[in-house]
């Protein structure tokens, strides 16, 4: 929009600015400042940088990550792939990264329908998985026969992801191999991404075997936390900056008091069942 960043609005910061254009500024509140890590996996715009650390950057850095576990899977298993294919399209970045570093070629062979919403913000099983059927068309010529390396950002309910591998199979894939950029997401977010519901969680008391099962993939690769800490602080300790993003919905260690969020979370999860039971 033509305007040029001042500063970033420290956390607990009140900014207000007077129509002679004076700026008065107050942290109201000094707190740890944790951001979340999802900005940097799926959320942001991959041109932006938050927190001096560039989204562009972080999502190379998680495909690199994710290259050094996935070799060390290929080789474990025995596992040959033929194509690495992004699932549009935040996972793009990093799909680009870790072709670059398996030497395996990249292609963009799912397409997207750019007018229908992300699916895990829909509100009810049955919209997501009808816009899952109509968000991505397999480029047929390009998959068959070949053994897929699938990435997407992240698995949330596993329903998306489920439905990607059936359609790639569809399409002729000999192998569907999926990859997460980001760790397993086993605990609910409190702080206003809509994954409330510990069962609604693929990776929520399920171990590898039973999410390959679950979602129908010759096997499952997940980043690590580590690798997922690494891909983001880089930058951040470059810039000379201490930030630790929130990674709560992974390690279970919640920034702030949850009592609340949780008693929150259960009413809705009640009333959605009422709502559905009608
Ligand atoms: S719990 Fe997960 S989704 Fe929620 S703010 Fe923290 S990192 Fe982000």
């Amino acid at each position: 929009m033509g305007y040029e960043l001042e500063r970033d609005v420290a956390p607990g910061e009140v900014v207000f600015i007077d129509l002679k254009g004076n700026i008065f500024s107050r942290v109201l509140e000094k707190r740890q400042h944790r951001p979340c890590m999802f900005e940097w996996v799926y959320f942001a715009s991959p041109e932006s940088v938050i927190d001096q650390v560039p989204v562009y950057g972080a999502r190379i850095g998680l495909g690199k990550q994710l290259a050094k576990i996935i070799k060390k899977q290929l080789k474990e298993k025995n596992i040959e792939a033929d194509l690495v294919v992004p699932v549009p399209e935040t996972s793009r970045i990093a799909a680009i990264a870790l072709a670059e570093e398996l030497g395996i070629p990249y292609r963009e062979v799912l397409i997207k329908n750019r007018y229908i919403k992300r699916t895990f913000i829909l509100d009810s099983q049955e919209k997501r998985q009808k816009a899952v059927n109509l968000k991505l068309s397999p480029v047929r010529s390009e998959i068959e026969g070949k053994r897929l390396i699938l990435v997407d950002d992240s698995i949330v309910r596993g329903t998306t992801s489920k439905k990607i591998i059936d359609l790639v199979r569809q399409a002729g894939a000999s192998k569907v191999y999926f990859v997460s950029t980001c760790p397993p997401i086993k605990h609910p977010c409190y702080y206003g991404i809509d994954f409330p519901n510990n069962r609604e969680l693929i990776a929520n008391g399920r171990d590898i075997t039973e999410i390959e099962k679950e979602l129908g993939a010759d096997a499952v690769i997940y980043q690590d936390l580590e690798g997922l800490k690494s891909a983001i602080m880089e930058s951040a300790l470059k810039q000379g900056t201490n930030m630790r993003p929130c990674m709560a919905c992974l390690d279970g260690e919640y920034p702030s008091d949850i009592s609340a969020g949780a008693r929150f979370a259960n009413t809705r999860q009640a009333d959605r069942v009422k709502t559905q039971n009608k």
